[in-house]
């Protein structure tokens, strides 16, 4: 690891001042930033560490949308009540995150920052047709990601919250790496229940470079929310990711079997 300056940034501004010098990065909970400058795969000047700022920190739901601070750690959400209560699916998602100690650190803010190929959080993102807002405006889901840890963010931008879509009914299937249990791939179905060619969507992590939506998938599923109907949608293996984990074909095949068992679950 490289020599770095380390600030805890006592307000938004004061981050945002920061943030903005040099080669800063912003620190949330540090399971993927530490990990990469370790491997010296980045090698910040100064880290901004986020954690003291409580306008960044906290769950609130109004029935039609639950809004998650972006310090919020992933076991807050996997235990919340409130997000129980309006998305069960979003929590069981959080807890679906590595292991005790990375949810226990690991924050929704960092996740969908970090755009990781594998994530789960932004699956949620764009199926709960979330809004990220930042210290300087707003991101719709489909805007944000941009590819491969790529999103919209500016240098220095900070994500201070995001809202989630509260649907109809929802849930999150994943075929994790058993040892990192990021996802190999990950579906997120979720039907609001609008009716119409556009009530579902689906969102797609671990196949590819960055998280997507199934339009086939997308239009069978408003057209019946059966399990069927995401059993005869065919993922094509072009562009997706192959690795010592998974071929692009095995991948697209997974992508049809996860999005059954999510509309299985979500029918429950
Ligand atoms: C062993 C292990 C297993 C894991 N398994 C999974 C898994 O199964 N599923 C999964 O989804 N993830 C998994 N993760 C990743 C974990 O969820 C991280 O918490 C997440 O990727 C990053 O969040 P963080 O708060 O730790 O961010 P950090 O590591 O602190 O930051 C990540 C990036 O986001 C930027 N950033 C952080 N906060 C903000 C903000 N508010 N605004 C703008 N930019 C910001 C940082 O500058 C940095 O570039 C795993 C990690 C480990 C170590």
């Amino acid at each position: 690891m490289h020599a770095f300056n380390y600030h805890r940034a006592g307000s938004l501004a004061e981050a945002a001042t920061l943030a903005g010098k040099g080669e800063a990065k912003l620190l949330a909970g540090g399971q993927s930033l530490v990990q990469a400058m370790k491997l010296r795969l980045a090698s910040p000047s100064d880290l901004i560490d986020l954690g003291k700022l409580k306008e960044l920190q906290g769950i609130k739901s109004d029935g039609k949308s639950v809004t998650i601070g972006a310090m919020t750690r992933h076991a807050e959400v996997e235990h919340s009540a409130e997000v129980k209560k309006a998305i069960p699916a979003l929590a069981a998602l959080a807890g679906m995150i590595g292991d005790r100690q990375v949810r226990a650190m690991g924050t929704c803010g960092g996740s969908i920052a970090n755009s990781d190929p594998a994530a789960d959080y932004p699956a949620a993102v764009l199926a709960l047709n979330a809004t990220i807002t930042t210290n300087k405006g707003k991101y719709e889901a489909d805007k944000f990601f941009t590819g491969l840890y790529e999103t919209a963010l500016k240098p220095g931008e900070i994500i201070t919250s995001v809202s989630f879509q509260v649907p109809k009914r929802a849930a999150y299937m994943k075929f994790k790496n058993p040892a990192s249990r990021f996802a190999i791939v990950g579906v997120f179905v979720a039907d609001f229940g609008t009716g119409g060619s556009n009530a579902v969507r689906v969102a797609v992590t671990g196949a590819g470079p960055c998280v997507f939506r199934q339009a086939d998938m997308e239009k069978a599923l408003s057209a019946k929310f059966a399990p069927e109907a995401a059993a005869g949608v065919k993922q094509k293996k072009e562009g997706l990711n192959t690795d010592l984990h998974a071929s692009a074909e095995y991948r697209a095949h997974l992508v049809t079997v996860m999005a059954k068992r999510a509309v299985e679950a979500a029918l429950k």
